[in-house]
């Protein structure tokens, strides 16, 4: 950071935590890492694997610290950070990581530091390299085992960590880049925001910067040459702003921003116990969405009533093996008592395609599949391997005894699919009955399928016989219809839920379903954005599953509208000749 001339400047970043920060700059740093390259001879390999061990134990020690002063954060941030550090904590148990980086020692001969350094870059840039579609979860994924490797190495050399304490109270913390480790050491009472000049929007410290409340501009070229130490910014995390050294009339526009935004969360935390329905009196049921157990705490806080989808893919995340029964009873269990009488619609394991699960890697095809997104995915792997689809029945079926749970299967798209399982889930009942020990439910639970396929939308009438409900996927049912990858260029812009196509098919499935008697609800990412919710409801939607934040916005836009204009908008939007079109139909009915 160099002295300039004191004069309005701007810049723009990734907008990655909303909100407006004002406060004087202050940069942290941090000391280069230097990593020595040397040889070890035979007779050194045991002393250095044992300093190695030590520099393990004082990563895990210092993961341990970090991850008690969580405790001090709001609960949904606790619950967006919680699980990274049980990632790398996994990671310094008997890890791949680890094993490589002794076999690098022992086989190499290299030092421990050179060694550390190695078989990180060598996996971050495996895990980079892997196909599908996830490009952000690999990059995450990357990121986390290069933030080891640097743990490591500062405790391998006894080389510094950045401290952000020396910094005054009220500061905009700005830095070249941030880590996720730098990022969980941040007390968000201390900082009114944070900017840096290199970083994206996609990885860990934008997700924990969101959850610490700050207001954060991240990937800002240039911003940090431009600022003088102590001198003036406003961060604006909606819009990816920074103004440094603002002008009087900046200045005076942004407290105006930052006082609007106070008004309104306050506004938004008092929905929280009124009832999402519209002006005219229509009902709609809002559920979360869970992905991690973690996630909990927030769904309490707010408003939603039960979990609409469990995707519990997490529970065969980071480990070697599929849990067994018991222990997956167990997480159910939990999560089905902290939903204290509220429904849990638990969705059977979905994996295959995009999803990649270690545990069950040995389950999917040897032979690469030409198109994964069209092979053996979600309901389809698990019929081909019963013990998991039964383990994870009688799991669910032992957690259906402590509270309501309805049981989801994902990737549908013929009705022979869902018999299949029904047969499947009574045979499990049957064997769960014939031991003694175990409480079942009085009944078996209900029986749904995600309609994510546009075969399971056109076929509902019939799959509407042998489902007891439906829980439309958005997500995927419109990559489907549109034969459209999330990861086509921005450009081509051919992924979109708003299109027609997907619209229709969503009216559709809503229709039959009523008209079959049975529940239907829509929990693709769909459901959190508020714009959209006067058009689903229009559409026949009464129940919408989303990430737990946006729940009190998803019932702000209930409340603000009615069912008459909600159907006068499906109306026109399933006659839109485009997804743009419909964006500008519903961008001239906000209220
Ligand atoms: C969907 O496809 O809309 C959905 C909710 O499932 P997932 O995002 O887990 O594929
Ligand atoms: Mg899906």
């Amino acid at each position: 950071m160099k002295q300039t001339r004191r004069r309005e400047q701007r810049f723009t970043g990734h907008p990655v935590s909303p909100g407006i920060g004002i406060g004087p700059v202050h940069e942290a740093t941090e000391p280069d890492l230097v990593v020595s390259t040397k040889k070890l001879t035979a007779a050194e390999v045991a002393p250095e694997l044992a300093r190695l061990e030590e520099a393990v134990a004082r990563s895990r020690h210092q993961l341990q610290k970090l991850k008690n002063r969580l405790a001090a954060l709001p609960e949904d941030s606790q619950a967006e950070i919680a699980p990274m550090m049980d990632v790398y904590l996994h990671m310094l148990g008997p890890s791949r990581l680890l094993r490589g980086i002794k076999a690098r020692m022992q086989e190499d001969l290299l030092c421990p530091e050179a060694a550390v350094h190695a078989e990180a870059e060598a996996q971050a840039e495996a895990t980079l390299a892997q196909p599908g579609a996830d490009r952000a979860g690999r990059n995450r994924r990357a990121e986390e085992v290069r933030e080891l490797g640097r743990r490591m190495l500062r405790n391998l050399t006894r080389q510094p960590f950045r401290s952000f304490t020396a910094l005054a109270q009220g500061s905009v913390l700005a830095a070249q880049d941030l880590r996720p480790a730098d990022a969980a050491l941040i007390q968000p009472s201390r900082f009114a925001g944070i900017i840096t000049a290199e970083g994206g929007a996609e990885g860990h410290t934008a997700v924990m910067l969101r959850a610490l409340g700050l207001p954060a501009v991240l990937g800002a070229a240039g911003v940090l040459d431009a600022a003088s130490p102590g001198s003036l910014a406003i961060v604006d995390g909606d819009t990816g702003e920074i103004v440094l050294n603002p002008s009087k009339a900046s200045l005076e526009a942004a407290r105006k921003k930052l006082s609007a935004l106070t008004r309104a969360r306050r506004a938004l935390a008092r929905l929280q116990r009124l009832p999402a329905i519209t002006k005219d009196g229509t009902p709609v049921e809002l559920q979360a969405n869970l992905e991690l157990p973690f996630e909990l705490a927030l769904i309490a806080e707010s408003g939603a009533h039960g979990i609409g989808l469990l995707r519990s893919e997490f529970m065969f995340m980071n480990r070697e093996t599929a849990p067994d029964e018991d222990t997956q009873a167990r997480i159910y269990q939990d999560i089905v008592e902290a939903m204290d009488g509220d429904p849990v619609t638990i969705r059977v394991l979905d994996w295959g395609s995009d999803k990649e699960v270690d545990a069950l890697s040995r389950y999917l095809p040897e032979a690469p599949e030409a198109n994964p997104a069209l092979g053996l995915r979600g309901i389809r792997l698990l019929l081909r391997h019963p013990p998991l689809l039964e383990t994870q029945l009688a799991a669910i079926l032992r957690a259906a005894a402590h509270g309501p749970v309805r049981i989801l299967l994902p990737m549908v798209s013929v009705a022979a699919e869902v018999q299949a399982t029904r047969e499947a889930l009574t045979r499990v009942w049957r064997r769960l009955k014939r031991r003694k020990t175990i409480t079942l439910p009085e009944t078996l639970p209900p029986l749904g399928i995600m309609v994510e396929t546009p075969a399971a939308a056109l076929a509902s009438p019939v799959l509407a016989l042998h489902a007891d409900f439906f829980a439309i996927g958005t997500n995927d049912l419109t990559m489907y219809t549109l034969a459209a990858d999330r990861s086509l260029p921005a450009g081509m812009k051919l992924y979109d839920p708003l299109e027609p196509a997907v619209l229709r098919l969503i009216h559709l499935t809503a229709s039959f379903a009523a008209d079959a008697g049975i529940p239907v609800s829509l929990c693709g990412e769909l459901a959190a954005r508020p714009q959209a919710t006067p058009l689903l409801v229009g559409l026949g939607i009464r129940q919408l599953s989303m990430h737990g934040n946006a729940v009190p916005l998803v019932k702000q836009a209930i409340r603000a509208t009615s069912l008459r204009t909600c159907e006068r908008l499906a109306g026109d939007a399933l006659a839109a000749p485009s997804a743009d079109a419909v964006r500008d139909i519903l961008a001239s009915a906000e209220p």
